[in-house]
């Protein structure tokens, strides 16, 4: 059986090796546009701060792919897919000059990830404005960021964030812009926001909120931004992290059902039964997750799939993130800004202390939560809503510092024997 992935990210990755493990006979292509064998995308942070060097990137080098019969093709963009006819158009830009060819396939797997999405901007064309999801960009950031001084990050969410620190590291003054009121709104509410705004901007970063970026101005280079309220913000770099789109175009040309990303079963199956799209391309149950744990979780349903051994069944992931920043840790586990009639909100905050502290019940059970610097409560929580335990019976006692979290679990699971 031959099985082809189109995407050498996390997601193609762990696929590719869920198939060589569940059938070693099985012949596995994977087809990346990027040159690189896969490196982990959250390293770029601290290759741009230049705390790692560029061979600590890559968590799969070729000889591990050769090591698991998994034949590697870098550089090759597909371009065109039959699904009638089982056959994908290939172009390789290594070679000089580049070559076009048809690749047959039984299985495919579509794990072609997403890009960044820039919104209606006046002068994004200019020097100086990046985006950032690759190598390639990071490269080109790092390159650029050593001739400046200033920069500016358009987008105050999790990659926004972690993009300005990195920027911060290497010395430069750096000014987050965010549209919304505050910072995070993904992730975090307004009280949570606040701490976490202070404790950025005793690391010297500055922050702009409610701020819509109009326009980059510059004369070829950027020299700054211009926001819709007339602020003008000086700045060397602009870096936006306005969020990503699914990469669905080969989907959507083939005719496959796409919506926000190309929409799956709980199998990882697209409208045509022998294709599967896993990672930030896919959607399912109307849900783009857009991280790592539900790229690796959807490959390996998908991999069981593929090689029809199992009866795997996705059922969706529990997003969480957790951010770094002036070394505290913050944690946001599922609903953690429902803000819905049915939901109990419990709160402690302490600014001064850099503290912060929220938990979302619905019927007793806890569905969403935020932590800040408090990495085994947050490991506790998130295994109280994935074991959906009533704890309804303490209410705000759960977020005493001596109230026993862990004692739940334990009478949860005597419950269940
Ligand atoms: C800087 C950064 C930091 C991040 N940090 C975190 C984090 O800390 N935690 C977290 O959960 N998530 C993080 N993310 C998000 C995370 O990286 C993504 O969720 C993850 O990479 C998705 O994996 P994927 O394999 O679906 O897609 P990708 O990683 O995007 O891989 C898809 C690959 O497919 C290739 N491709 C696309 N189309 C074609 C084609 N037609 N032909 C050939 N190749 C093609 C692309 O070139 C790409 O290399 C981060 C993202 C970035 C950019």
């Amino acid at each position: 059986m031959k099985h082809v992935i189109v995407g050498n990210g996390v997601a193609g990755v762990t696929a590719a090796r869920g198939i060589v493990r569940a059938d070693p006979s099985a012949e596995v292509h994977i087809f990346g546009f990027e040159p690189y064998p896969y490196y982990r995308r959250p390293l770029l942070w601290e290759f741009i701060a230049g705390q790692i060097e560029r061979h600590a990137l890559y968590f799969r080098p070729l000889d591990w792919y050769a090591g698991r019969s998994i034949q590697l093709h870098l550089g090759a963009r597909v371009t065109g897919l039959d699904p009638v006819g089982h056959r994908l158009d290939v172009e390789v830009s290594g070679g000089r000059p580049a070559s076009a060819r048809s690749v047959e396939y039984d299985r495919l797997l579509l794990a072609t990830g997403g890009r960044p999405f820039v919104p209606p901007c006046e002068g994004v064309e200019k020097d100086g404005v990046f985006t950032l999801r690759t190598l390639d960009d990071a490269l080109a950031i790092k390159a650029y960021a050593r001739k400046a001084s200033t920069a500016i990050v358009i987008g105050g969410g999790l990659l926004g964030l972690e993009t300005a620190r990195a920027l911060r590291t290497t010395g430069l003054k750096v000014t987050v812009i965010e549209f919304f009121p505050h910072l995070l709104p993904r992730q975090l509410d307004a009280q949570g926001a606040e701490v976490l705004q202070s404790l950025l901007e005793a690391q010297g970063l500055k922050i702009v909120t409610g701020g819509k970026t109009e326009a980059v101005f510059g004369d070829g280079r950027a020299k700054g931004v211009r926001l819709q309220d007339r602020r003008v913000i000086a700045g060397e770099m602009v870096i936006f992290s306005t969020g990503i789109r699914s990469e669905v175009r080969l989907a959507r040309a083939a005719g496959f059902e796409v919506n926000r990303g190309i929409v799956v079963n709980e199998r990882l199956q697209t409208s045509a039964d022998d294709i599967f799209a896993v990672g930030d391309a896919a959607e399912f149950e109307g849900r783009v997750y857009g991280i790592i744990p539900a790229a690796i979780e959807q490959a390996r349903v998908a991999a069981a799939s593929m090689v029809a051994s199992g009866s795997a069944v996705y059922a969706g992931t529990l997003p969480t993130t957790t951010l770094k920043v002036a070394g505290a840790e913050l944690t946001s586990v599922g609903e953690s800004v429902a803000e819905a009639e049915d939901c109990e909100q419990l709160r402690r905050v302490d600014l001064a202390a850099g503290r912060y502290r929220k938990l979302v019940l619905r019927g007793g059970r806890i569905v969403g939560a935020i932590s800040l610097n408090d990495r085994e409560r947050a490991r506790l929580i998130t295994r109280l809503i994935e074991g959906g335990v009533d704890v309804s019976a303490y209410g705000n006692r759960l977020l005493d510092d001596d109230f026993d979290l862990k004692s739940l679990l334990h009478r949860n699971d005597s419950e269940e024997v």
